[in-house]
C-alpha cells in the first residue's frame, strides 16, 4: 500500500494534466501474467483492458517472451530503420499470409511509426497521393488517433483533441447504430442504409459541395466510440459506392484486428476487403509496431514521402509473430467469438435485474454496456438517458473488487471490457461476478 501511494504520489507531480489511465485507474502494477495484473500494494486484478487491446496472448506470455528472449540473446540488430532482416521478412510473410481477400499475399506493406496514429496518417497520406484529392470522409463517433491527421477524422471533440477543424477536410456521415440511432430509425440496419446513401449522394450530386473525396476511413466496429457495431450490410454498401467512384476505402483495424471480433480482421465477416488496412495494437504482440497493408495499385508515392526513425523494431516483428501465428494455429478468433458470447450472455442476466445496463452489446472480445439512468426522461427515441456519473462510479467500484476495464462512449457511459483472447472461461466467470457486484455494492 505505501509503494502504490508512493509511486502514485511522485507521479501527480511529475507528469502531465492530460493523463487518463493513470487517473482512473489508480493501479501501480508490478508483475504480471496472462489475464491477471499484480499491483505495488499486492493486490490482483483480473485486466479486461489489456494494453487498450493490446495484448491478444494476455500479459507475458511464455512464446513471446522465449521468442524476444532468443532474439536479444542472439546479436541480432534491434534497431534498422526500414532495412530488411529475417525477422521483419519472417513478420512480414507472416501478414501477408493472414490478410483478408485481394490483399492477401499481395498486398504492399508500409511500416510506420510506433503507433496506430501513424499508420492513420500514412493511409490518410497515401490516399490524398494515390488520387491527388484532400478530402476525406469519417464517421461520428470515430477514434483514429492523436495526430494531427488522425484526430480530425476522429469524431467527438474531445477525442480529437487539439486537431482543429481545419487540418484535413473532412466530412462527416453518422455512424449507423440502432439504441440513438443518428437517423431516429432504432434501427441499426436501416441507419446503415442511410448512412449508405448519404454518402452516395454527397458524392455523386456536384450540388454537395462535397466532390469525390480522397478516401472514405472507419471501423468496422467502433471501439472507443462506444463499443458499436456497423452493419455488415452499410459495410458492403460503403465498399459498392466507394469502388464505383474511385474513392480509396481505409478500414482502420487497429483495435478490431488479429482475432479480437471473432475474425482475423473485422471487415471479413461482411466479405468486405478495404483499399488500405491500417494494424497497429496486437499485430506487434505487445510491442509499438504499427503498418498499413493496402493495393498494389496505390503504391505510388515517392521514397520518404511518409519515413520515421522507428519502423524496423526487431523485438516487436519477433513479437507479432507469435501472436500471428497463435492466433490463427490456436483458432484465438473463434475462442473471442465464444467467450464474448459467454460475456455477453452474462451480461444480459444481470441486464434482467438492473435497468441501468442500457445495451450489452459487441463482437467477439469488444464488448459493452451502455449504462443508462432508467428514471431520467427518455431521449427522442425513448431510450432512456446514458449516466456518465454512474459510469464512472461503476469502473471505481470493479476496480475495488479486482477488475480493470474502461469506458469509451460518445458521453464516457458505456463499460468496456477488452480482454486478452486467452481469458479462462472460469476467469470471464469471475469478471461477471465481480461486475455484478460492483453493480449491487451500488444499488
Ligand atoms: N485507431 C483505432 C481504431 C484505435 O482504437 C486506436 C487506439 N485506441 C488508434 C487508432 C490509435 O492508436 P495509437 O493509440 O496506438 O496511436
Amino acid at each position: 500500500g505505501a509503494l502504490r501511494a508512493e509511486l502514485l504520489q511522485r507521479q501527480e507531480r511529475r507528469e502531465s494534466a492530460a493523463r487518463t489511465y493513470a487517473r482512473t485507474l489508480p493501479v501501480a502494477p508490478v508483475h504480471a501474467a496472462g489475464a491477471v495484473v499484480t499491483g505495488a500494494d499486492g493486490r490482483t486484478y483480473l485486466d479486461c483492458l489489456s494494453g487498450a487491446g493490446t495484448l491478444a496472448l494476455g500479459h507475458n506470455d511464455p512464446e513471446t517472451i522465449a521468442a524476444m528472449q532468443a532474439v536479444l540473446a542472439s546479436g541480432a540488430p534491434l534497431h534498422t530503420l526500414d532495412l530488411i532482416t529475417p525477422q521483419k521478412d519472417a513478420f512480414s510473410g507472416a501478414l501477408l499470409g493472414l490478410l483478408p481477400g485481394e490483399l492477401r499475399e499481395n498486398a504492399r506493406l508500409h511500416f510506420c511509426g510506433p503507433a496506430g496514429t501513424d499508420a492513420v496518417e500514412a493511409a490518410l497520406k497515401l490516399a490524398r497521393h494515390a488520387t491527388g484529392r484532400r478530402g476525406v470522409v469519417a464517421f461520428t463517433g470515430a477514434y483514429h488517433g492523436m495526430t494531427l491527421g488522425a484526430a480530425a477524422v476522429s469524431g467527438p471533440v474531445r477525442m480529437s483533441g487539439a486537431a482543429g477543424p481545419d487540418a484535413v477536410p473532412v466530412t462527416r456521415l453518422p455512424y449507423p447504430y440502432g439504441l440513438r440511432c443518428p437517423f431516429g430509425t432504432g434501427d441499426a440496419e436501416r441507419s446503415g442504409e442511410l448512412s449508405a446513401r448519404l454518402l452516395e449522394s454527397l458524392v455523386t450530386d456536384p450540388g454537395s459541395g462535397v466532390g469525390r473525396p480522397a478516401a472514405v476511413v472507419l471501423e468496422v466496429v467502433q471501439g472507443e466510440g462506444g463499443v458499436i457495431e456497423g452493419p455488415d450490410g452499410w459495410l458492403r454498401e460503403i465498399r459498392r459506392i466507394t469502388a464505383e467512384h474511385g474513392i480509396v476505402l481505409i478500414v482502420d483495424e487497429v483495435q478490431t484486428g488479429v482475432g479480437r471480433t471473432g475474425h482475423f480482421w473485422a471487415c471479413e465477416r461482411a466479405g468486405v476487403t478495404p483499399d488500405i488496412l491500417v494494424t497497429s495494437k496486437a499485430v506487434g504482440g505487445g510491442q509499438p509496431l504499427a503498418l498499413i497493408a493496402y493495393r498494389p495499385e496505390l503504391d505510388t508515392w515517392p521514397a520518404g514521402h511518409h519515413t520515421g526513425t522507428f519502423r524496423g523494431n526487431t523485438l516487436a516483428m519477433v513479437a507479432g509473430l507469435v501472436t500471428l501465428r497463435a492466433v490463427a494455429e490456436r483458432q484465438l478468433a473463434e475462442r473471442a467469438l465464444k467467450l464474448g458470447e459467454r460475456l455477453r450472455r452474462g451480461l444480459r442476466e444481470i441486464a434482467a435485474g438492473h435497468p441501468e445496463f442500457g445495451q450489452v452489446r459487441g463482437r467477439g472480445l469488444m464488448i459493452g454496456v451502455e449504462l443508462v439512468d432508467p428514471g431520467g426522461s427518455p431521449g427522442p427515441d425513448g431510450a432512456p438517458p446514458s449516466d456518465p456519473v454512474l459510469a464512472r462510479a461503476l469502473r471505481a467500484a470493479c476496480l475495488e473488487r479486482g477488475l480493470i476495464l474502461e469506458l469509451g462512449g460518445r458521453n464516457d457511459t458505456v463499460l468496456r471490457l477488452l480482454p486478452p483472447l486467452v481469458l479462462t472461461d472460469e476467469q470471464a466467470d469471475t469478471v461477471l461476478d465481480r461486475i455484478a457486484r460492483a453493480l449491487e455494492s451500488r444499488a
